[in-house]
């Protein structure tokens, strides 16, 4: 299967409606972010092992997560989970001189995303190593904050560092998680959207 086919497949089956996210996911080849030895299978709507027993998300659920976060250009962005750094990828391209910070608790998967992110020539994306649970305090607040990993409930710190008026997404369950998307406003945290049926790798 090629890219071309990946995106047919996501647009009929309704994970891809949004001409910004499709023109984003075509700028970032997936195969860049896949190891060589599965590099034959990128254009699969498929999760793909990445190393560390992580995965790179399925290209309908980076699609879907991408579009209800409602990115703007120049905003700046949270990203938990860089894995190979595909999501990031997508982020970066669609904020444009906004900016990505993305991050991963395993070192190695840290400098896999790196790499990739550079030989693509992306710049606004930075990649810390640490634990996502806490966020970025120094960074904060961010207009907008994605979840790559599975979680029982979002952080607090995460909605903390959120901007008012912000949206978060994340896969919030057990076993088989909710997509859930919130909202910063002045009277609180509010949950605009949630669909089920989703498996995402833990968020440790
Ligand atoms: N967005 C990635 C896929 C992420 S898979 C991509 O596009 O490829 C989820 C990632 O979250 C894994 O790489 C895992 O190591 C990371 N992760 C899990 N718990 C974490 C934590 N507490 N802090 C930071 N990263 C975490």
């Amino acid at each position: 299967m090629d890219l071309d086919a990946l995106i047919d497949i996501m647009k009929n089956t309704g994970f891809l409606t949004d001409s910004r996210v499709e023109s984003a996911i075509r700028k970032v080849p997936r195969d860049n972010f896949v190891p060589d030895s599965l590099k034959n299978r990128a254009y699969e709507n498929e999760p793909i092992h990445l190393m560390e027993k992580q995965t790179i998300s399925q290209p309908s659920v980076v699609s879907r997560m991408t579009e209800w976060l409602d990115l703007k250009e120049g905003q700046k962005v949270l990203e938990i989970g860089s894995g190979s750094g595909w999501q990031s990828a997508i982020l970066a391209k669609i904020v444009g001189n906004g900016k990505i910070f993305t991050v991963e608790r395993h070192s190695k998967l840290a400098s896999f995303a790196k790499k990739n992110l550079e030989k693509l020539g992306i710049k606004n994306v930075k990649i810390i190593l640490g634990d996502g649970r806490l966020g970025l305090p120094t960074e904060s607040p961010f207009d907008r904050i994605m979840i790559t990993a599975a979680c029982r409930e979002v952080p607090q710190a995460l909605l903390d560092q959120l901007s008012l008026g912000g949206l978060l997404i994340a896969p919030v369950g057990e076993d088989i998680q909710s997509l859930i998307l919130l909202r910063k406003t002045p009277e609180g945290i509010v949950e605009i959207k949630s669909q089920k049926g989703y498996v995402f790798v833990p968020l440790v």
